[in-house]
């Protein structure tokens, strides 16, 4: 028999004590969604059902307990950390969810200089992890632009990236082993090796598993030396997305590894660089990093790629320097934005997804030229590629619009799926993928059985596994 509201609240008051347990309104509402109806929150606009309650857990012990109190009463979980997803993940579309907050496991457990990798429980701010590690001369190498809120435990569930991709990798590649909690109760740890080979890599079924399979209680990721003075930035002007991703494929494809590698297009560069560059100009930029001999020598072969071609204009490095250094987004930039969207009705919105070397360039031109035709009161559309492969790249869209004639509430329906709908109708038409980074939340999941093709059985059957009573954070990758 399913449990009433007051059930439930009772229930987890009984596993947590009443103070663990939120169930003032206002957090309630706030906590039904995420960035993909902020305007929901800005406008004070409502249209979810708001969770029971906000567990607020402090142990792997909570975990268990709150996971198999709700799965024994099939109640829907939706795992949270930092709160910066952008893809719905974090929405409680089910009536009476229980939303588990990690957000109080924020220890550091270690930080371990000679086996080079460090420990956190999920709610430790990413940017505290760094600022610990920095106190060693080492780094995460994990820089995402939410790296002052998210929360390793978030950061490994969406299988994040971070700005210096090119060179560390994504989240994937930087986790070592991790402790997680499954629907049952019962809490697995996979341990911490520099490689494996007895059967399957366990650990991708829970990196990005996006709280649709489990909870995510502690993570283990390398470290790296910090060498911030040997930084070199590198940029160029040039007229055309084709030629800048030509340039991208041959700095990856020759084995360079800077650890920045972005190409914008005229419209999203316009946002960041009108100080140096003319309103039609792409940009290409770069930096190298690491011991003094590394950087250099990356910096001068990609230089060296660059002069092979009349149509670049150097850029100064400083210049790019200086821009790079604001590009995280803390509380204050966050609440800015949102205040604009509020004062202005102008909505800023990205979508990420990846593909080829050869089908890239023909998804930027016909999802741009699809948008600009089907989509009315843009004001900026654009797009840029800042995280490269010796295979491909991605390539992140950036738009904004008014609100014109339409309720905020409305926002999502009238201007942002119709977007999010032509770019992965063109990326899956190319044979790219519908995601790069920000996970498939439940706005991306109606695409999931065409992004997977005939591996999506796979995916239903980890569910199926992991999840038989399903109910992790119901919607989310498997659509309902
Ligand atoms: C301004 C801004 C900039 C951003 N920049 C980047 C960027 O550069 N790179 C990038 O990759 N992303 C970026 N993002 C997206 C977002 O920060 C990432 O997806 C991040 O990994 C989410 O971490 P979080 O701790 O905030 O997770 P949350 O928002 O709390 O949750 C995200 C998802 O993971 C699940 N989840 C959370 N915690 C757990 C857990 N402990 N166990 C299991 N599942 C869990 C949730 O259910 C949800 O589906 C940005 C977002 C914003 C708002």
């Amino acid at each position: 028999m399913t449990l009433s509201r007051e059930a439930i609240v009772e229930g987890l008051q009984r596993i947590l004590g009443a103070e663990q347990v939120v169930t003032d309104e206002d957090t309630l509402k706030r906590r039904s969604i995420d960035n993909f109806r902020k305007l929901e929150a800005i406008f004070g606009a409502w249209t979810l059902p708001p969770p029971a309650a906000v567990a607020m857990v402090g142990s792997t012990d909570d975990v268990a307990a709150v996971l198999a109190f709700a799965n024994e009463h099939r109640i829907n979980v939706v795992p949270r950390t930092g709160g910066t997803a952008t893809e719905g993940g974090l929405e409680t579309h089910v009536p009476d969810s229980i939303v588990v907050d990690g957000s109080r496991m924020n220890r550091i457990v270690s930080i371990d200089p000679y086996d080079m990798q460090a420990t956190a429980q999920c709610g430790v701010p990413l940017q505290l992890l760094e600022d610990e590690a920095r106190k060693h001369g080492l780094t995460t190498g994990h820089s995402p632009q939410s790296k002052p809120v998210a929360h390793m435990g978030g950061l490994v569930a969406t299988r994040s990236i971070g700005q210096f991709s090119t060179l560390y990798g994504g989240i994937e590649d930087m986790v070592v082993g991790l402790e997680a909690v499954f629907p049952d109760g019962r809490a697995a740890r996979i341990k911490n090796v520099p490689r494996r080979a007895a059967g399957p890599d366990i650990r991708h079924v829970v990196i990005g598993n996006e709280g649709a399979l489990c909870f995510i209680t502690e993570v283990t990721v390398k470290l790296f030396p910090y060498l911030p003075e040997n930084n070199t930035y590198l940029g160029w002007t040039l007229k055309d997305m084709k030629t800048g991703f030509e340039v991208l494929r041959e700095v990856m494809a020759t084995g360079y590894k800077p650890s920045v590698a972005r190409l914008y297009d005229p419209g999203d560069g316009g946002i960041h660089f009108s100080h140096f560059a003319a309103e039609d100009d792409c940009v290409v930029l770069f930096m190298a990093e690491g011991s003094a001999g590394i950087a250099k020598a990356t910096a001068d072969g990609i230089a060296e790629i660059a002069a092979r071609r009349p149509e670049l204009a150097p850029v100064d490095g400083e210049l790019i320097r200086a821009w790079f250094e604001d590009l995280t987004w803390g509380v204050d930039k966050i609440a800015a934005e949102d205040e604009r969207i509020r004062t202005t009705h102008n909505v800023n919105r990205t979508t990420e997804i990846s593909a080829g070397w050869s089908a890239i360039n023909d998804i930027y031109e016909s999802a741009i030229a699809r948008i600009r035709a089907e989509i009315p009161d843009l004001t900026i559309l654009g797009g840029h590629s800042s995280h490269s492969y010796i295979n491909g790249t991605n390539m992140y869209f950036n738009y904004f619009y008014d609100l014109v004639d339409c309720p905020p509430e409305e926002e999502v329906t009238k201007y942002y799926l119709p977007i999010i709908s032509i770019i992965c109708d063109e990326t899956l038409r190319f044979g790219g993928s519908i995601v790069h980074h920000h996970g498939i939340g439940k706005a991306r999941a109606p695409w999931a059985p065409e992004e997977y093709g005939s591996s999506y059985p796979m995916l239903e059957a980890l569910k199926a596994a992991f999840d038989p009573n399903g109910i992790m954070n119901r919607g989310t990758i498997i659509p309902d």
